[in-house]
C-alpha cells in the first residue's frame, strides 16, 4: 500500500477569522517572525469593526477589569488583560497617529472613522508579512497539530491553528457557529449561547405602553439581581433599548422582570407627597411631568389609575403605588431582538478547556480560541474589543 506523503506546513500559524481578535493575533504572531495566514469567508476583513460604535469604534475603555466581563470563570480574563491592556492598545493607535476621544463611562472612540482601526491592523499584519485571504470558504479542518485546513482557496497546513471566528451575533455580516462546532469536535465544552447587549422585546399591555412612547429616551437605573446600570433607556416599537437595556440584557433570563428606576437618586413617594401639600389642585400627571417627559408621565399616571385626578384628592397609598412604578417598574420582557441585532454573544467555548495565559486548548496541542468565540462577554463600552485585542495578542505570542 502506498503511504501518502506528509506534506510540509505552508505556514507556522493559520488564523481562521479576520475580525478584531484574528487580525490582532496574526499581527502579534507575525511580529515574532511567524509565517501567518488569515482566512475569512467575508469579502473584506474587520466588518464588525467598521460598523462598531456608530462607525467610530469604541475600541477600548479607560477602566477595564475582569468585573466588566461575564463568563462561567470570572477570573479567566485576568492574565490576558494584564499582558495586553487598554494602555497597550492606546500605544498602538498613537503609533499609527489615530486621533481618539473619551466619552461617558470611560469609553474611548476614534475621532474619525472605525476604518482607521482596520487599516492599522492591516498595516501591522502587512509589516509582518501576514497573508490575508478573504472570500475563503472553510471546508474540512483535519489533523490535530499539524492542522490541515481545506478551503475554497487551497489547502493550508500549520502546527498552530487559531480560531477567531467570533460569536453568533449579526449573521448577515458573516457570524457563524464555526468555533463552537470545531471546539466540540476537539472535545472542548461550549457554554450555552444567547444574544447579549441586545434590545428587549415586550408583549401585552407593556408593549402597548412602550409603543406609545416609542422614540422617548430617559436616563434610568436598570437592575436585575446584583447587576445595575445607570444610562439612557429608549422606548421602541418592540419594547426597550438604549445602553442601560443593552447592558442588563446580558444578565436577563426568560421569565424574569427587569427593574427600572426612572427617577434614579430621587424618592418619588416623598416628592409626590411633598407636592401634594404644596399644590393640591395640580393634576397628578402634571406633577409627574415635572420629573419625566410629559408623554411618559401621562402613560405611567394612567397605568396607576390616577389620570386627571388632582393630587390633593389622591390618597397617599395611591401615590405610593405610582411612586412604585416610577422608582421600581418591573416589566417582564417577552424576549430579545436576538442575534439579528445583538452586539455580542453570551457563552461560547468553555474557558475550562483553555489556558488563560495563552488561549491554547489544554488538551489539543497547537489549537487556540480567541475573541468572542470564547465564553467571555464584555459590558457595553469597548470591553468586547479589548477582550478581542487582549486574547488575540496573547495567543499570537505563543502560537
Ligand atoms: C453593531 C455592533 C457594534 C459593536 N460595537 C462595539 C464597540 O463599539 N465596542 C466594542 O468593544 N464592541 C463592539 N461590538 C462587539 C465587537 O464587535 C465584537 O465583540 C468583536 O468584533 C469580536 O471580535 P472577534 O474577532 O472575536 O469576532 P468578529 O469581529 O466577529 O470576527 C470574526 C470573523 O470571523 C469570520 N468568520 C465567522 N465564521 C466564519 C467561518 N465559518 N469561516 C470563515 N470565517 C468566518 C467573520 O467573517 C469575521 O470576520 C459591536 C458589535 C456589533 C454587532
Amino acid at each position: 500500500m502506498p503511504v501518502s506523503p506528509v506534506l510540509p506546513p505552508t505556514h507556522d500559524v493559520i488564523v481562521i477569522g479576520a475580525g478584531a481578535a484574528g487580525l490582532m493575533c496574526a499581527a502579534s504572531a507575525a511580529a515574532r517572525g511567524r509565517r501567518v495566514a488569515v482566512l475569512d469567508h467575508n469579502d473584506q476583513p474587520g466588518r464588525k469593526i467598521l460598523i462598531s460604535g456608530g462607525g467610530r469604534c469604541n475600541f477600548t475603555n479607560r477602566d477595564v477589569a475582569p468585573v466588566h466581563y461575564l463568563s462561567a470563570n470570572p477570573h479567566f480574563t485576568v492574565s490576558a488583560l494584564k499582558r495586553f491592556g487598554p494602555g497597550d492598545f492606546l500605544d498602538l493607535i498613537r503609533r499609527h497617529g489615530i486621533a481618539w476621544h473619551e466619552r461617558d463611562h470611560g469609553r474611548l472612540f476614534c475621532d474619525d472613522s472605525a476604518a482607521l482601526i482596520v487599516e492599522m491592523l492591516l498595516r501591522e499584519c502587512g509589516a509582518g508579512g501576514v497573508e490575508i485571504l478573504t472570500s475563503c470558504r472553510i471546508g474540512t479542518v483535519g489533523g490535530d497539530g499539524p492542522f490541515r485546513v481545506e478551503t475554497s482557496r487551497g489547502t493550508f497546513r500549520a502546527p498552530s491553528l487559531v480560531v477567531a471566528t467570533g460569536g453568533l451575533s449579526l449573521p448577515k455580516i458573516g457570524a457563524s457557529g464555526f468555533a463552537h462546532v470545531l471546539a466540540r469536535r476537539h472535545g472542548l465544552g461550549v457554554v450555552a449561547t444567547a444574544p447579549a447587549l441586545v434590545p428587549l422585546t415586550f408583549a401585552g399591555d407593556d408593549l402597548v405602553l412602550m409603543r406609545t412612547l416609542a422614540g422617548i429616551s430617559v436616563e434610568a437605573e436598570v437592575s436585575l439581581g446584583g447587576a445595575r446600570f445607570r444610562e439612557a433607556v429608549l422606548f421602541t416599537h418592540r419594547g426597550l433599548s438604549g445602553p442601560a437595556i443593552l447592558q442588563i440584557s446580558s444578565y436577563w433570563r426568560a421569565g424574569h422582570p427587569i427593574v427600572l428606576d426612572l427617577l434614579p437618586g430621587q424618592d418619588a413617594r416623598t416628592t409626590l407627597i411633598g407636592r401634594k401639600a404644596a399644590r393640591p389642585n395640580a393634576q397628578v400627571e402634571t406633577v409627574v411631568a415635572e420629573m419625566l417627559p410629559a408623554r411618559l408621565a401621562q402613560c405611567l399616571t394612567g397605568r396607576a389609575g390616577l389620570l386627571g385626578k388632582p393630587i390633593g384628592q389622591t390618597p397617599n397609598a395611591a401615590l405610593a403605588g405610582l411612586a412604585g412604578l416610577l422608582n421600581g417598574w418591573r416589566p417582564v420582557p417577552a424576549g430579545s431582538e436576538g442575534y439579528r441585532t445583538a452586539e455580542a454573544t453570551l457563552g461560547g467555548v468553555d474557558t475550562a478547556g483553555l489556558s488563560s495565559k495563552t488561549m491554547a486548548a489544554k488538551a489539543v496541542s497547537g489549537l487556540y480560541f480567541v475573541g468572542e468565540a470564547v465564553d467571555v462577554t464584555g459590558w457595553l463600552g469597548g470591553y468586547n474589543f479589548q477582550w478581542a485585542w487582549s486574547s488575540g495578542w496573547v495567543a499570537g505570542q505563543t502560537a
